[in-house]
């Protein structure tokens, strides 16, 4: 593979100013493609960022803002993109959020976020996006689903819905655009270390009155035999060769990546 495989493509990435997403848009850019980042974020970190990743990849870097709780905010965010880069190749569903409760405990405002934002938004910027790719006869989209696409967690009923939806939602785009070089698959990381997974950590120790470590010691072992974080790197090394023309007869997968989780 040659070290610029995405040389004049122009990729969005969603919820690209933290973690996973983050990773992705980095390697993305230093494989070449032009990057369009969205997320939320203190204006001058998100400036600065796009700048570093100018300066060390050589490519354009943009940023969209754009909050995916909203349908409309989704289809636009596609538009400005493409309106920016010129058109889309490659298309990473990432942005996402998280809330822990029992169902009957469950607040309808947050059961409503999480869909909206973890699965709905998947949706409006695929039916966005995939016109141009279809008219050009190319496009990779990526979804970032979870674990919680192939198994449950209790506590976790809007998170575990979303990503088995993603996961859902993945194999229908692929299926739709099978004849073309348009291909959809979904990546299902385990624990990995950012900051959404921190806060999980945080109210682990506070319940159980144990130290930040004894918490990220019992959360990662609880459920990944490999007792350690999924690097967000690894995960947009994954995401990179999806993009690739070798990546081109892979379509309607769901990728753990997860140290085992989904072994057991
Ligand atoms: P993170 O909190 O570091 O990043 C989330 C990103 O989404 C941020 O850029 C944030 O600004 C953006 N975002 C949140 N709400 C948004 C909204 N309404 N509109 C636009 N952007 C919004 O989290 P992360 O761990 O990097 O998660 C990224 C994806 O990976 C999510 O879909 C998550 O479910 C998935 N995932 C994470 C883990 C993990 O262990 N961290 C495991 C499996 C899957």
């Amino acid at each position: 593979m040659s070290d610029k495989p995405l040389a004049s493509r122009v990729a969005l990435v969603t919820g690209s100013t933290s973690g996973i997403g983050l990773a992705i848009a980095r390697r993305l850019a230093a494989a070449g493609a032009e990057v369009v980042l969205n997320g939320f974020g203190d204006p001058a970190e998100i400036e600065r960022l796009r700048d570093e990743m100018a300066e060390t990849t050589g490519v354009r870097v943009h940023y969209v803002p754009a909050d995916l709780a909203v349908p409309a905010e989704a289809g636009e965010l596609v538009q400005r993109a493409i309106a920016i880069g010129g058109r889309i190749d490659v298309l990473v569903n990432n942005a996402g959020i998280q809330h822990v409760a029992p169902v009957q405990d469950f607040p309808d405002e947050r059961w409503e976020a999480v869909i909206a934002i973890n699965l709905s938004s998947a949706f409006y910027t695929t039916k966005a996006a995939l016109p141009d790719m279809q008219a050009r006869g190319w496009g990779r989209i990526i979804n970032i689903a979870s674990a919680h696409g192939k198994v449950a967690s209790i506590n976790k009923a809007a998170y575990v819905a979303a990503k088995h939806g993603i996961v859902g939602l993945t194999k229908v785009v692929a299926l739709e655009n099978a004849k073309v070089d348009i291909t959809c698959n979904a990546i299902c990381p385990g624990w990995v270390d950012t900051p959404l997974v921190r806060k999980q950590i945080v109210a682990r120790a506070q319940a159980q009155g144990i130290t930040v470590e004894a918490a990220t010691r019992s959360l990662v072992g609880e459920k990944q035999p490999s007792e350690r974080f999924v690097q967000p790197e690894h995960i947009a090394e994954l995401a990179l060769f999806l993009t690739t023309e070798a990546g081109g007869s892979i379509t309607g997968a769901a990728y753990s990546i997860d140290g085992g989780w989904t072994a057991q």
